[in-house]
Parts: structure tokens; sequence; C-alpha cells
């Protein structure tokens, strides 16, 4: 498969950082994240993810991103404000 053809990735988990105390995997309201063997945190089923960031908010060890999530719009946002006033 191409990159091209490969699906979009919602959430990054930096596995170096996840303790796999469980935390997402209990917070998401989709059930898209699940533990692998090793306890830390793979997503199951990234299709359901909608983004709410719950996951990246909840994490106390910053160990798992949403691409492109709404707070990332907001700054963005912000970012646009500025320049327009610049
Ligand atoms: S909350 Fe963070 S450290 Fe805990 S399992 Fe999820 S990604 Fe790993
Ligand atoms: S962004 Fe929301 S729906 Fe997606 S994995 Fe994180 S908590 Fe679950």
């Amino acid at each position: 498969m191409t990159s091209a053809e490969s699906p979009e990735v919602p959430v990054l988990v930096r596995q170096e950082w996840c303790k796999g105390c469980g935390i997402c995997i209990a917070m998401c309201p989709k059930k898209v994240l699940e533990a692998a063997a090793d306890g830390k945190v793979v997503l199951a089923r990234p299709e359901d993810c909608i983004k709410c960031e719950t996951c990246e908010i909840m994490c106390p060890d910053f160990a798992i991103r949403v691409v492109g999530g709404r707070s990332k719009e907001v700054a963005r946002g912000r970012e646009d404000v500025a320049d327009a006033r610049a």
C-alpha cells in the first residue's frame, strides 16, 4: 500500500513516553484505543475517532497527540487573526 492509499491516522502515540496507565483508553468516548500486550496504547478503531482530544488532554505524560484536532484549529484561527491585524 502506498502512502496515498493509507487512511489518515487521527492520533499519534509516542510509544517511548507511554507508560500504559490506561487513562486515555478509559476516557475515549468512542473506544478507539486499546492496550497492546505490553500495556501501551494502540489504535484499535481509528476510523471511529471523532478528534475530541480527550486522550491528549488527559494523558499525564504528553504521549498521545490528535492530528489536526480542534484546539489546533482554534490556534490556527488566532494566528490568522493576529496576521490580519499586523
Ligand atoms: S494516558 Fe498517556 S501514558 Fe497513559 S496509556 Fe494513554 S498515552 Fe499512555
Ligand atoms: S480524540 Fe477522542 S475519539 Fe479520538 S482517540 Fe482521542 S479520545 Fe478517542
